[in-house]
């Protein structure tokens, strides 16, 4: 248990609610400080959460966040282009998109049209109609949804 507690402690040393609440229920904490997901758009997404939350308390949920992120790999392999794909998972039996996952010289670019697919609650089906410039990398998108 203590093991588990210091672990915990070590990636987010302030502990916050699902509202960004810490144990004084007055006091937020956003970033790095209380996340899980310790990265630029995640903290401001945070504060933006916190700023709406504290004079309407409980209104905005962390949880109810779509966090896209991606790990930058060692450059070398990331610029072997042979090495790169694009998987969308969906729903059993629906276009519905659960996530996607990224491997690409430009994944953090490319990842947001998935982002926004989620969020607007765009089906494959649709993605696959996009026309998409030609030649991109973000191509490969509307190739997987195609496929
Ligand atoms: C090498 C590196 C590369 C990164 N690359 C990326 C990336 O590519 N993409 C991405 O999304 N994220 C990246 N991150 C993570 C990103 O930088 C952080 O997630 C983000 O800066 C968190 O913002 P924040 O406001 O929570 O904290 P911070 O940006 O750390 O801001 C906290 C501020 O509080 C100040 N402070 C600390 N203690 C006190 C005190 N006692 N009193 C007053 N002020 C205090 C600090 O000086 C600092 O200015 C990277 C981080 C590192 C270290």
């Amino acid at each position: 248990m203590l093991e588990k507690f210091r672990r915990f402690e070590l990636i987010t040393p302030i502990w916050v609610d699902d509202f960004l609440r810490t144990s004084n229920r007055r006091i937020y904490a956003v970033g790095d400080v209380c996340l899980e997901h310790k990265f630029t758009h995640t903290a401001e997404a945070s504060a933006r959460i916190a700023v709406r939350n504290a004079p309407f308390p409980g209104r905005q949920r962390l949880s109810a966040l779509t966090i896209p992120w991606c790990a930058y790999t060692d450059r070398a392999i990331a610029d072997n282009e042979e090495a790169s794909f694009v998987k969308i998972y969906v729903h059993e039996r629906s276009d519905r998109i659960l996530g996607a996952t990224i491997v690409a010289r430009h994944a953090g670019d490319m990842i947001n049209e998935i982002t926004l697919a989620l969020v607007a609650r765009v089906g494959l089906r649709t993605l696959a109609r996009v026309i998409h410039d030609y030649p991109t990398q973000a191509d490969a998108i509307k190739q997987a949804a195609d496929a």
